[in-house]
């Protein structure tokens, strides 16, 4: 079953059966809206809920194609109804800093025609990397300038599904480097009205204006295939 966040970024608080327990805390539930550690983006944390008792999330991460909760105690059981409690403050800010990177990203594409080879999202500070030409601050700093531009236009982020095939005749839909993941059939596309549309897994805001503004904090050469740019939000 596909993960509810893949569907509904603004979902915080969900109802599940527990699937399996692994070593006393690493849960597997029927349903999740946990984003586990991936594609730059961090895992989320919170809390899994049975009755009246609290089990703190420390890491959710992808594990056989399953994603796995890690827990703080043990006590949770197969079979257990719980309900999951996101920690909204954390995810809202990594919705953002994902929205700006895909902003970021397809200004970078579409004055250079450069892909992402790296990236690492954060709650305060991000980096993303590109297979950039030449490497020159104030351009990349005008790049974000234009970003910027972008983000104030108020456009809707739209979440699509898209076959494999589809995906695969479009090169503006692939931004990374690397290229799209063997094994899987449907796509999930993130799509910024009439400016950018890309595969995704991560979570998104709904309209540019709750990215705020990009702030450029620095950029380091590690050579042609890594111009790293790093921001943070205002
Ligand atoms: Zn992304």
């Amino acid at each position: 079953m596909q993960p509810l966040y893949m569907q509904d970024s603004y979902l915080r608080e969900f109802t599940s059966k527990v699937k399996s327990v692994k070593d006393n805390k690493f849960i597997v539930l029927e349903q999740t809206a946990f984003y586990p550690n991936s594609g730059g983006q961090p895992n989320d944390t919170g809390i899994i809920k049975k009755d009246n008792q609290e089990f703190k999330v420390i890491f959710v991460g992808k594990f056989d194609s399953q994603i796995s909760h890690e827990v703080d105690q043990e006590g949770l059981k197969e079979g257990d109804e719980v309900t999951g409690i996101i920690d909204w403050d954390r995810r809202y800010k990594l919705m953002r800093m994902h929205s700006a990177a895909h902003v970021m990203s397809a200004v970078l594409y579409q004055e250079t025609g450069a892909l992402i080879t790296g990236n690492q999202l954060d709650t305060e500070k991000s980096r993303i990397d590109f297979n950039l030409e030449n490497f020159d601050r104030e351009k990349l700093q005008e790049f974000i300038q234009k970003a910027n531009e972008v983000i104030k236009q108020n456009l809707n982020i739209n979440v699509k599904f898209m076959p494999r095939q589809e995906v695969e005749k479009d090169p503006s839909l692939q931004k990374l480097a690397k290229g799209l993941p063997p094994g899987i059939e449907t796509f999930r596309i993130i799509e910024i009205e009439n400016f950018d549309i890309q595969a995704d897994g991560g979570t998104h805001v709904k309209n540019t204006q709750e990215i705020g503004e990009i702030e450029f904090l620095k950029a380091e050469n590690k050579g042609a295939q890594r111009r790293r740019v790093y921001f943070k939000l205002k």
